[in-house]
């Protein structure tokens, strides 16, 4: 996408990756690259590199977001890849979870030359080859130090560390060692394939980083095949030039991965096993989140512990939890871009996520009635048995969707908010002697209520005009400062409704090693029954409404049952945090 303001001066990219694609598009760095099969590549090829031992959270949306947008905008294409290197921890379950958030939030990895999506572990036979051939060239080695000698020998930050004593064995030596290795003759933790580098570099990643370790374990895919894995830190670059990956986006904390990530295709690229130009990594800021964890182990613990109701939990900051939520993946990808990419850490509010949400949601949502709270309000001059349609829009600003219908009758439900036995100050809405208007309805005026023995108040009364009814000739004449909604008792739907609000009450919940568990927010699930507009009771799963006054919410896509939804909300109309 060439960045253009419409009156043909170029406009500088929106983020340093744009820039960085945008000049290397320029250059033609990427340009005329054919795949092994001699096919065109594209300029641009990303990949989003998910190890399959979770569930994904908002964090991975942000990188999902950032690499298949950028192959959509610059006309490439991103990879989807497991890292599954890692075969203890690596599950099925998770890889499914995976797939499937990934294309709900809008992307795919298929193209014109099929689908693209890889495995790590679909190259371990390549990735062991290219080791061998480290080997024989003098650039790895098998160590067989004990842990304890390997992690002592290692220096420090402030110190170097020192050559293993088997640093310079022969390289037959090295290969017949690794062969044994992956033929299983080992045990685990026997031996490591270690690249051969500098063990005095100043970067700690660079003293000579294990590559193969030995594993007896089953893997998810190749099942019993090896019992050696690489590393992530060989797996990683290895897969991304194997892919023809161009651009290789990751966050932060692998910037001092960078120069073994270069090393490693270089001697690689020098053994004929790939061609120049290699793939190149660039860092940018992980997302961090108020009011939420993004530690996976943290949300496993909250699953484990049954703090919140499992993965999905609307309240749980997985892909899966918040679209159980209610949110849409438009509002995700809008959030993705508002909060674009930068170079260092930095903590993004909670309200900017809820602030997408609303800013999709309000264009598009049908409005609806609720009434949460309910108390009964009795029109006492409205005949008994009788009941009127009243009318009001699907969308204020959208008249084109036409206009929904609900019935009036003698006793209503309206908010237990709406009504003040003593008003406070600056209170316009029901309270003796008041006169509102019941919202697409008549103004009526307050008359009375009824308490019961504990003083709580059961009922409110009130007399209705019946020439003030919206819409009608000459209901303008009635001024009234308050404006209330309501259901009629005996036609509202009956409904579960959860109230969900933010999981924690802190807004760094795990900062600083602090018990996150300390910092839950006890009233981020609310369930109450609630009364609703007549034909919600037909909301689909997903279905997504804004009820007047309260917020957005949504048919639960688990538990609603046809003709008897469940309804969560996403989020209040208004921030009410402060945020
Ligand atoms: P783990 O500790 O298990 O490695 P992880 O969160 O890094 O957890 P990965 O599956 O390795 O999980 O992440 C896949 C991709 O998502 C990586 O490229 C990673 O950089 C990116 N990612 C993970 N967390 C965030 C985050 N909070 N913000 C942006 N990107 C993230
Ligand atoms: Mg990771």
């Amino acid at each position: 996408m060439s960045h253009d303001s419409g009156n043909g001066a170029p406009v500088a990219p929106s983020n340093f990756l744009r820039g960085i694609i945008e000049a290397d598009q320029q250059s033609g760095k990427y340009a005329g690259r054919v795949d092994r099969q001699g096919a065109a590549l594209p300029s641009v090829i990303t990949r989003f590199p998910p190890e399959p031992n979770g569930y994904l959270h908002i964090g991975h949306a942000k990188s999902i977001c950032l690499n298949f947008g950028l192959a959509r905008d610059y006309g490439g294409r991103c990879h989807l890849r497991f890292d599954d290197t890692n075969p203890t921890k690596e599950e099925q379950e998770y890889v499914d979870t995976i797939i499937d958030s990934v294309e709900w939030l809008g992307f795919s990895w298929r193209d014109t030359q099929g689908e693209h999506k890889y495995f790590a572990s679909d190259h371990f036979d390549l990735m062991y080859e290219m080791a061998e051939w480290l080997v024989s060239a003098g650039h790895a080695y098998v160590d067989s130090q004990s842990a304890e000698e390997m992690a002592a020998n290692r220096g420090s930050f402030s110190e170097p560390g020192k050559n293993s004593r088997f640093r310079d064995r022969p390289a037959e030596e090295s290969l017949d060692l690794l062969r044994k290795m992956k033929a299983g003759v080992f045990k685990d933790g026997e031996h490591v394939l270690r690249a051969k580098i500098d063990m005095a570099s100043p970067n700690m990643n660079m003293r000579d980083p294990a590559i193969y370790r030995i594993r007896h374990a089953h893997h998810h895919r190749t099942g019993d095949k090896w019992c050696i894995y690489p590393m992530y830190d060989y797996a990683h670059p290895v897969s991304d030039a194997i892919e023809n990956v161009s651009h290789s986006i990751c966050t932060l904390e692998f910037q001092d991965h960078r120069p073994f990530y270069d090393w490693i295709l270089a001697r690689l690229a020098e053994g004929g096993f790939f061609p120049k130009p290699l793939p190149e990594q660039f860092e940018f800021a992980r997302l961090n989140l108020t009011y939420a964890i993004t530690s996976k182990r943290k949300l496993l613990q909250l699953v484990e512990e049954k703090i919140v109701d499992g993965w999905d939990d609307p309240r749980m900051p997985t892909i899966v939890g918040i679209r159980r939520r209610g949110y849409t993946a438009s509002s995700i990808q809008l959030f993705a871009e508002r909060i674009g990419v930068a170079k260092a850490d930095s903590w993004i509010d909670m309200s900017v996520l809820e602030g997408a949400l609303r800013d999709d949601l309000d264009p598009s949502a049908p409005r609806s009635v609720a009434v949460l709270n309910p108390l009964k309000l009795v029109i006492d001059n409205y005949p008994e048995g009788q009941s009127e349609p009243c009318s009001a829009p699907v969308h204020p600003h959208h008249p084109e969707r036409g206009n929904r219908q609900f019935p009036l009758s003698r006793e209503l439900w309206i908010e237990q908010e709406d009504f003040m036995e003593v008003p406070s100050k600056g209170y316009f809405r029901l309270f003796p002697g008041n006169r509102v208007r019941l919202r697409y309805g008549f103004v009526v005026e307050c008359t009375g209520f009824e308490k019961d023995e504990a003083g709580k108040i059961t009922a409110v009364h009130c007399n209705y005009f019946a020439d003030s009814k919206s819409g009608t000739d000459g209901a303008n004449t009635y001024k009234v400062k308050g404006n209330i909604h309501w259901v009629s008792a005996a036609h509202a739907v009956q409904a579960e409704v959860r109230l969900y609000d933010r999981l924690f009450k802190d807004p760094h919940p795990d900062a600083g090693g602090k018990d996150f568990k300390q910092a839950l927010n006890p009233e981020a699930k609310v369930v109450i029954r609630a009364y609703l507009e007549p034909g919600t009771e037909q909301a689909k799963p997903d279905s997504r409404f804004q009820f007047e006054r309260h917020g957005y919410f949504v048919a639960d896509r688990v538990d609603s049952m046809p003709g008897r939804p469940v309804f969560n909300r996403i989020v209040t109309l208004k921030d009410s945090w402060g945020g």
